[in-house]
């Protein structure tokens, strides 16, 4: 018990890196079907399959024990009532592995499938549960090749699994079979509040010119973990990312941005000038889209924005005259903050130094500082020379009595002209 508790509590800790490629070590389709029973089966006790949510890895997990789903609650995984009802202590084993690098569960029953995992470095973590040997009901397997980790979903749901082929997920046959399917759990136990990160203590009033606003936009990417694991060496130390779907293996890193007290707000879901500003309904349903995927990974919406190419680009003229006028006037009655920049990196087009993005960035930061600004600085975490500038910028700011804060909606927010 203990030992899956730890495992759980990785889990629920580590958002990355995953091997997809493992997981498909054996196909389901390769699963040798369950031998149908000879003879009459003796009617199995049911029990209850406890389905519980990782909302940061987006794994679901599923136990018979409920001294496991409650301490798991207690690790603020979502409980998701009864998965469906297995066989009490009889049956074909559905055997439990455990892959403590990418932080996730996968079940099978098959044996060499089973083998295949333990072989390339899962946790055997033995019978998880029995299936029907009479197939009374069915789970599908479903695999998503487009997901960063936890690819795989069962479910005695076949709108469920329809829904999900719709999505580009593949069919991977019958993962096992249940005595009878899931249901609400008319007793479901108590959830605790997950903690929200502290932010640190913010006081934008004094010594404006002394903050560094340090902003990624276009992220997450394959860039992200490393500027992540720059951050963490420096706690003081917080930033803020305009994210965008476009790398969308990388995207759950979202909820790792956030964890670790960073600022998430929307750039843009597809970032593609053409769709975005062909009408303010166009971009407003591009938002929304991403602040759906924030909210999936963060737990909340974002009210902080950044419009790709800016509130000053011209490139949207050519689709919308006037859109930029009309968005940043709608954006303040939607209760929105939008950001500006007032340090520009360069890493967008002008160079590809990893020198030149820290020498814009130092010397744009010192004519703030002289001109009494706080510094909103751009760069994007989509690319590697300007990540690879954070840490230099970081020490350079310590050093010279500079503060990196998260932008909240009381940060400034360096608009600039609007030219459409
Ligand atoms: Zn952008």
């Amino acid at each position: 018990m203990k030992k899956i508790i730890v495992s759980a509590a990785a889990a629920f800790m580590m958002v990355t890196a995953c091997f997809p490629g493992s997981l498909t070590a054996v196909k389901a389709e390769e699963t040798p079907a369950p031998e149908a029973p000879a003879e009459e089966v003796p009617a199995a006790e049911p029990v209850p399959m406890y389905r519980l949510y990782n909302p940061n890895s987006g794994e679901h997990f599923y136990t018979a024990n409920i001294g496991e789903r409650d301490a798991l609650i207690q690790l603020y995984w979502r409980y998701e009532d009864f998965g469906w009802y297995a066989p009490k202590d009889a049956g074909d084993p559905v055997y439990r592995l455990y892959n403590s690098f990418a932080g996730e569960h996968h079940y099978t029953l098959n044996e060499a499938e089973k083998n295949a995992l333990v072989e390339a470095g899962w946790t055997d973590e033995g019978i998880g549960w029995y299936s029907d040997p009479a197939k009374t009901v069915p789970l599908y397997r479903e695999y998503n090749p487009n997901a960063f980790s936890c690819n795989h979903n069962y479910t005695t749901n076949i709108k469920e699994h329809e829904q999900l082929i719709a999505n580009g997920w593949l069919d991977e046959g019958f993962a096992w079979y249940a005595l009878k399917e899931g249901e609400k759990d008319p007793n479901p136990p108590e959830m605790p509040e997950p903690p929200k990160p502290t932010p640190p203590p913010v006081d934008e009033t004094t010594d404006k010119a002394h903050i560094i606003y340090l902003t990624f936009d276009d992220g997450p990417s394959k860039n992200t973990r490393t500027l992540l694991d720059v951050l963490k060496k420096y706690p003081q130390v917080k930033v803020s990312f305009f994210v965008v779907n476009q790398a969308t293996n990388y995207v759950p890193l979202i909820a790792e941005e956030f964890q670790d007290g960073h600022t998430v707000a929307v750039h843009s879901y597809t970032h593609d000038y053409k769709k975005i500003y062909k009408s303010t309904d166009a971009y407003w349903s591009d938002f929304n889209k991403m602040n759906d995927i924030v909210e999936k990974y963060t737990g909340q919406r974002s009210i902080l924005f950044r419009f790709p190419g800016g509130s000053s680009n011209t490139v949207s003229r050519s689709y919308s005259k006037g859109i930029m006028t009309t968005l940043t006037k709608q954006s303040k009655d939607k209760g929105l903050v939008y950001f500006d920049w007032n340090v520009s990196s360069g890493d967008a087009g002008e160079t590809t130094s990893t020198d030149k993005v820290y020498s814009n960035v130092i010397s744009g930061i010192k004519s703030n500082t002289k001109n009494g600004r706080a510094s909103v600085v751009l760069q994007h975490d989509s690319k590697s020379y300007s990540v690879k500038a954070v840490e230099r910028i970081i020490q350079w700011g310590l050093q010279n009595g500079y503060r990196f804060l998260p932008l909240s909606k009381n940060s400034p927010t360096a608009h600039h002209h609007i030219n459409n």
